[in-house]
């Protein structure tokens, strides 16, 4: 059975209506599709566990990095309240899941931030689990595998979202001069500091179609440079187009591709 026959058998019946056609379409046919709309392919928006039960081996995922939580430190007005219910929705502790897996075989440390959780922006418990899970694949000679998502640096957390980056890039930069892989998949949302760290610091850097990838947002930058932009500005296409992404995978060919690219990357023992 493969893992999208074994998703469908824990789905709940109903309905969806694709947010960029407007097509209905049954869960059941969509999540086959891979959670994406039968008709135009729109990407659904995968919270983290549905994307790690997609990707990886079954029963081999492994949490790491738990029972760390984010406290309203400065207490900005509303934040509180904004966790408890991103918790509540989501069931989760924060927007990034971590542990280990294996991909066809391949073992791997794994990061996957989760849109549904406050857009997975970027707070410091965020930072955190990152951080010690590049530690731990390092301390394991694991290669690392994350998928972003982000609105981008926390606001509620004020300066300590923005040191964030400079952590988890000092944890990215060990585990390269330990001689060790970094893949990064950018899917649709991935803005911000997220951008402006450790999403664009992989060795090999993959993006889903169509995802939006940038650091301010498009009015901004057209203000800024007062330059009117390409429609297609920010998308992982016109990111492949100059550069910045290596590879475009269609969401049904992440797990064959990345268990290759993991395979060619394998280290002698
Ligand atoms: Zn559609």
């Amino acid at each position: 059975m493969s893992l999208i026959d074994d998703l469908l058998l824990h789905i709940t019946p109903g309905r969806v209506t694709c947010k960029k056609c407007g097509y209905v379409d049954t869960v059941y046919r969509v999540v086959k599709n891979y959670y994406a709309c039968p008709k135009c392919g729109y990407y659904y928006r995968l919270g983290a566990r549905d994307r790690i039960n997609l990707l990886v081996d079954k029963k081999s995922f492994r949490e790491l990095c738990t029972g760390l939580g984010s406290k309203d430190f400065l207490q900005f007005p509303g934040y509180q309240e904004k966790l408890d219910k991103a918790r509540n929705a989501t069931k989760e502790e924060e927007a990034v899941v971590c542990g280990t897996a294996s991909i066809e075989g391949n073992p791997v440390a794994l990061f996957v931030m989760d849109s549904k959780f406050m857009m997975a922006s970027m707070g410091s418990v965020v930072g955190e689990k990152i951080t010690r899970l590049f530690e731990y694949a390092q301390a394991h000679s694991l290669p690392v595998i994350g998928f972003t998502a982000s609105g981008g640096a926390r606001m509620q957390e004020g300066v300590i979202s923005l040191m964030q980056m400079a952590k988890i890039s000092g944890a990215v930069k060990n585990h390269s001069n330990a001689g060790l892989l970094y893949i990064t998949v950018l899917t649709d949302p991935t803005t911000g500091g997220v951008t402006a760290s450790f999403a664009m610091q992989g060795d090999i850097i993959l993006a889903e179609p169509r995802a939006l990838v940038g650091f301010a947002g498009r009015r901004v930058v057209e203000q800024t440079t007062k330059s009117k932009l390409p429609d297609n500005f920010q998308s992982a296409e016109f990111l492949l187009a100059h550069g910045f992404v290596d590879a475009i995978v269609p969401r049904s060919e992440l797990r064959s591709t990345l268990a290759e690219l993991l395979t060619i990357h394998k280290r002698s023992v």
